[in-house]
């Protein structure tokens, strides 16, 4: 016997055996039972959700001498002759068939009485593909059917159907199967090959059925001959699915803000031939995933994933803000419907995974809202800490500059604020600093003592207010000092939050009477250095005495500057020109 794949093999013959449909198969029990069966029917829904099997069926048991339960009995004459195949129950697949010529023939014949039954049959699958003169030609039969005649017309696209036909049918509405039924007919088909099974697989296989039995039993067929025991690895494997552990690995990273590692894995998954459309897919419902542990309490049973695989996506869970998750996987999705337009799907996946993990860079509300929760986090992770080191908790440290960023790269993460920025303010508050007195004596730029050079990138990392430091640092300090109180007269003052801004991230020093404020970037040192900034500035500062100040470009300049004034030191009695 040639071999039969587990689909037609285990094709129900009888409505008992159906998997879900109740509603259709309760109306049509009924109506064989009181006789009272129409002429024409439109089955409609997702494939592979019963609709042929039924029809089938159907056919089957208007034409049975004694019908049991609405279900053919599969023993008469009538029904053996028909399971033989007979001229009453004829299939037409209108894909294949869709013309007008077919349709004048299928006129013709209906004519002709049954042979073995009461009535003639005519399953026409997939109708929506009928050109518009066959449905024409169809329409006339279904309009003057012969008594003998039922038609059921099958159709995933119901909405391509004519008017005219629809509503000469009796329309029935086939659902998707839930997963729960899928899982209990395939754990059935299994015990009954006396294949063995894992319950996780069984339920991946159902997954990934998405509602369709016939879908989902042609995936277990590549499952079971696999290999000799049906696990969770075998279906992953057949199915396709990337490692979870490295895709976890990149949802972690992703949804925890680290992009260097989120990039890093997303390429080690490429580099292994992975499709990037096949990866997306593994996201999102790893995505999915951590979203139903994070929100639902019996998230273990309703995963259904093996232990281990499901204390790793608890633990994506726990350590990720609700809004990240939600935040990435509409990011995702949304990158997934562009991705049949994009020429590099892969650059759009880059891109992609790049956004999700660096909601800082971006200022939609969503991101926003996956900043503040972090934020929220951190705060109450503090507040819940014990009183430790107070230094490190202290209030506004001297004008850090580089210390509101992230990471080290100021340059690529400006962005020029609309409004006016509300973190500034913990920076630049008028809250004493925790102990070196800032502000009076020192404001005045006096003695630029060479022996130290001010560098311009120290004062990021050396916020300790040292009024005990060596006399260089002193000065220093001065610096800092004149550049910490112009910010707080600037903040009252000034209503522009661009330029606040903008100046919140300098670092300052003296080279000679002047006060020198230097950035890390280009855009920064042209804007300030325009002259409606300038002009605010300079009012600013004399305003708090400082009388002359310049802005900028950090740079190889200052390092030849520092070279010129070692060189003095070293060479102090000999007189050193540069040109
Ligand atoms: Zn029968």
């Amino acid at each position: 016997m040639s071999h039969l794949s587990l689909y037609r093999r285990f094709r129900p013959e009888t409505f008992d055996k159906i998997v879900r449909q109740e509603h259709v198969v309760r109306i049509l029990k009924n109506q064989i039972a009181s006789g009272a069966v129409g002429h024409a029917y439109l089955f409609t829904g997702p494939r592979g959700t019963g609709k042929t099997t039924i029809a089938r069926i159907f056919a089957r048991a208007v034409n049975c001498e004694h019908p049991s339960d609405g279900s053919p009995c599969g023993t008469c004459p009538v029904c053996r002759a028909l399971s033989e195949g007979s001229l009453d129950i004829v299939e037409i697949d209108a894909a294949s068939n869709n013309g007008v010529n077919e349709m004048r023939d299928l006129r013709e014949k209906v004519q002709y009485p049954p042979v073995t039954g009461r009535y003639k049959v005519y399953i026409v699958d997939e109708v929506h593909m009928l050109t518009d003169a066959a449905f024409n030609a169809l329409l006339k039969t279904l309009e003057e059917p012969p008594a003998h005649a039922i038609f059921i017309l099958a159709t995933t696209e119901p909405q391509k159907i004519p008017a005219t036909i629809l509503s000469r049918c009796m329309r029935l509405d086939f659902k998707l199967i839930p997963e729960e039924d899928l899982e209990k007919h395939l754990s059935g088909i299994l015990d009954e090959i006396g294949k063995p099974y894992d319950r996780e697989a069984v339920a991946a296989i159902a997954r990934a059925g998405a509602g369709s039995d016939r879908d989902m039993l042609s995936i277990a067929e590549a499952c079971v001959v696999y290999a000799d025991r049906l696990t969770y690895d075998a279906v992953c494997a057949v199915l396709g699915a990337a490692d979870f552990h490295e895709t976890a690995k990149l949802v972690r990273a992703m949804l925890t803000g680290d992009h260097t590692a989120s990039i890093a894995a997303l390429e080690g998954i490429l580099a292994e031939g992975k499709a990037v459309g096949v990866l997306l897919k593994d996201i999102l419902q790893l995505l999915n995933r951590v979203t139903v542990a994070k929100t639902c309490k019996n998230a273990e049973k309703l995963l259904a994933l093996p232990g281990r695989l499901f204390s790793v996506v608890k633990e994506i869970a726990d350590a990720a803000e609700g809004s990240a998750v939600l935040r990435a996987t509409e990011i995702l999705i949304r990158t997934e419907n562009e991705l049949r337009f994009v020429s590099s799907p892969r650059i759009a996946l880059e891109t992609a995974v790049l956004r999700v993990s660096r909601p800082e860079a971006e200022r939609d509300v969503s991101a926003l809202l996956v900043r503040i929760d972090k934020l929220e986090r951190e705060l109450a992770e503090l507040k819940s800490a014990p009183v430790s080191a107070p230094v490190s908790a202290a209030p506004a440290p001297a004008p850090a500059p580089a210390a509101t960023q992230t990471d080290g790269s100021a340059d690529d993460d400006w962005q020029f604020p609309t409004e006016e920025p509300v973190f500034a303010e913990a920076y630049f508050s008028d809250e004493p600093l925790p102990a070196a007195p800032l502000p009076a004596p020192s404001v005045q730029p006096k003695t630029p003592a060479p022996a130290v050079k001010a560098e311009p990138s120290a004062p990021a990392a050396q916020t300790v207010p040292a009024a005990t430091a060596e006399d260089g640092k002193t000065e220093n300090m001065t610096a800092e000092g004149a550049y910490g109180k112009f910010m707080r007269t600037l903040r009252k003052t000034s209503r522009s939050g661009v330029l606040f801004t903008m100046c919140s991230d300098l670092a300052a020093c003296y080279e000679g009477e002047t006060l020198v404020l230097y950035t890390d970037s280009d855009t920064i040192c042209a804007a300030l250095n325009r002259e409606e900034h300038r002009k605010i500035m300079a009012d600013v500062f004399a305003q708090i005495g400082v009388s002359s100040f310049e802005v900028k470009r950090r740079g190889a300049a200052p390092a030849a500057r520092d070279a010129v004034e070692e060189l003095k030191n070293n060479f102090r009695d000999y007189p050193v020109e540069i040109k």
